[in-house]
């Protein structure tokens, strides 16, 4: 089976001193490619290194996320798009990216950042990994103004009507650790058809109910969640693991070993 992480974010603090542990996980547990999403300049360049580091494992989607727009320093915008430009050979995607709703960040400035970030997805020809929460209805509004290639919802947990809208686009979604014990998301997953379904673990996002109770998020949980997926969709995991897989390499252009 090739598994995958198509959503973490490695530069997280709270995976300083993991990285080699989670890298032996992933080679453990078959995860053939971790997309590490980062947040801000500082993630973008530390996902470099890492996607530098561990070629052929790690893959970099670089983006500046809502949560951080009220903290950009002078420039730093200008400065991500500009690094981006010229990574454009090693970036797989622009994310982790969107806009929301909850977090109390400037709506305007998310706003604009947003939009930045879709104009820069489509200058480069890249795909698009976008946080939406609160506002998928929202998102979907507004991205048929931009020519993106590729577009994926990230940890979809929005209205089934929204779903519905998504997949008339021809948009992705990715799921995680709660398809094992979540009803909400197990419903999604029984609806998205398995061609526009990714995995993800979102971490270091902790998981607090049963398996991953007490443990640090690590790429091996991908195995459970596409377990998960199987046992909802009434289909073997090995058929489930290869659908998935060539959904990934389709989306992000890379070849999975
Ligand atoms: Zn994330």
């Amino acid at each position: 089976m090739r598994l995958f992480d198509a959503h973490v974010h490695l530069s997280d603090a709270e995976y300083s001193g993991h990285i080699e542990e989670l890298v032996a996980d992933a080679k453990n547990a078959g995860v053939a490619a971790l997309v590490t999403n980062s947040m801000d300049l500082k993630t973008c360049l530390s996902d470099l290194k890492l996607a530098e580091k561990y070629g052929g494992l790690v893959y970099p989607a670089l983006g500046i996320h809502p949560w951080n727009v009220n903290v950009l320093r002078e420039g730093e915008l200008e400065e991500t798009i500009d690094l981006i430009g010229k990574q454009r050979g090693v970036v797989k995607a622009i994310g982790e990216i969107g806009l929301d709703a909850k977090y109390e960040t400037d709506w305007e400035k998310q706003v604009m950042v947003f939009d930045k970030m879709l104009h820069l997805a489509e200058t480069l020809d890249l795909p698009v990994i976008i946080h939406s929460r609160g506002s998928t209805d929202k998102v979907i509004d507004l991205l048929p103004s931009y020519r993106v290639r590729l577009v994926l919802l990230h940890w979809f947990s929005y209205q089934l009507t929204a779903l519905n809208r998504a997949m008339e686009k021809g948009y992705f979604i990715t799921e995680g650790p709660p398809a094992v014990y979540s009803s909400g998301i197990r419903e999604i997953i029984e609806k998205v058809p398995l061609t526009h379904l990714l995995t993800e673990t979102d971490g270091p996002v902790i998981y607090y109910k049963v398996p991953f109770k007490g443990q640090l998020t690590k790429p091996s949980f991908i195995r459970n969640v596409v377990e998960a997926i199987a046992e909802i969709k009434k289909m073997q995991v090995e058929d489930v693991a290869q659908q998935l897989a060539e959904n990934f390499e389709n989306f992000f252009s890379i070849k999975l070993e």
